[in-house]
């Protein structure tokens, strides 16, 4: 059975037929644009709500929700039918009011410093799953209103293409969440051969996981790597559909010390980068139990990031949100058992 947000409008008619012609659009603008779940669609005749509660059941299950001490950042663990447990990010900015969402439980790309990644790969998330996150989200935020959606949770989004452009269209819907697609950005590790589906069918943000300037420092980082090298991935980004200098890209860079953070590479960085319209995110690394990597030094990121906005990329670092709640990218899900498990392991 479908969950609330796994039929796109034409699956919702079809759900509707022998309803008046205007109950698809009527349901949408109330699960989207109004938020409702369909039990609070008071325009609705009973029976009908009913159901729908009945049909398009909720999909997710939280287990666990914390708030950061900022006050500002939410984290929510949820379960998924099957036991797979997922986590969703609410993170709200003076200008800005940003939900960070998962894609599949677990992920398969194994890259060295993210604990989803040491974690193995569960399962894909459908169209709906991904969305609910967004709206339970976009319920916790009130009165705030949604701003920007960012893929960069758990999982690796372009290998859930189908699903994830999906989920963006819905986002961007003007009769419902309305999210521009300028504000909805997906974040890859360098699945180069969908990075241009992904521009060409859908044009939302493109994010790309560097990590390293040089092929042998990468396969390592991010082994995916090894299948798509460094200069096919920044090919696939000179011809990413819609990236302009008011358009760019963003490459995520996270400082690892004594392993990716020196001048030398920064300069690298600033190079490889010619011809490409891209902004550059420098993140600080966050420790999980367990992990093989220390964060640089703050020294270390300063001289990187002088280097970097030297070369003329504003180049902010981006400031770690709740940590005190392991809210920060990477971290997701690492209090789970087994990591605990592998840290009492590598404790000795
Ligand atoms: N899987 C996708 C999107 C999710 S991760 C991707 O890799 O792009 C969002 C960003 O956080 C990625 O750049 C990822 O490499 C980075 N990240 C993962 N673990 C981290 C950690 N422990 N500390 C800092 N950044 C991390
Ligand atoms: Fe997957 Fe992204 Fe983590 Fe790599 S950094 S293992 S692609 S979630």
């Amino acid at each position: 059975m479908p969950g609330t947000y796994d039929l796109d409008r034409q699956g919702l008619a079809e759900l509707l037929d022998g309803e008046p012609g205007f109950r698809a659009a009527q349901v949408w603008e109330g699960l989207y644009r109004r938020g409702e779940r369909p039990a609070e669609m008071t325009t609705l005749p009973l029976a009908l709500r009913d159901r729908l509660e009945e049909e398009l059941g909720a999909q997710l299950d939280e287990a666990h929700r914390r708030t950061a001490d900022d006050g500002a950042t939410i984290k929510w663990l949820f379960s998924l039918a099957g036991g797979a447990q997922i986590e969703t990010v609410l993170m709200a900015y003076r200008d800005r009011v940003t939900v960070c969402v998962s894609t599949q439980a677990g992920c398969a790309m194994n890259c060295q410093f993210c604990a989803t990644g040491q974690a193995g790969f569960t399962r894909q998330l459908s169209t709906g799953e991904i969305l609910e996150q967004v709206m339970v989200a976009r319920r916790a935020a009130e009165p705030r209103r949604l701003s920007n959606v960012v893929f960069m949770g758990m999982g690796e989004p372009l290998y859930n293409l189908e699903n994830v452009m999906s989920a963006v269209d819905a986002m961007a819907d003007g009769d419902g969440l309305s999210v521009s697609k300028r504000r909805i950005t997906v974040s890859t590790s360098g699945v180069v051969p969908q990075i241009e589906r992904l521009g060409a069918e859908c044009g939302p943000m493109l994010a790309i996981s560097l990590h390293a300037v040089r092929d042998e420092l990468r396969d390592e980082l991010v082994p995916l790597n090894k299948k798509y090298p460094i200069k096919e991935l920044l090919q696939a980004c000179r011809g990413y559909p819609g990236a302009s200098n008011a358009r760019r890209i963003t490459f995520e860079y996270v400082m690892l010390k004594g392993a990716n953070d020196s001048p030398a590479e920064a300069r690298e960085l600033v190079r490889l980068l010619k011809g490409v319209p891209a902004k550059i995110n420098l993140i600080p690394f966050n420790p999980w139990p367990g992990a093989p990597y220390e964060c640089s030094d703050w020294e270390t990121i300063e001289r990187f990031s002088d280097i970097v906005f030297n070369a003329g990329y504003a180049s902010p670092v981006r400031t770690p949100r709740g940590r005190d709640i392991l809210a920060a990218c990477g971290q997701l899900k690492s209090e789970t058992e087994k990591l605990r498990a592998r840290a009492r392991l590598a404790a000795g």
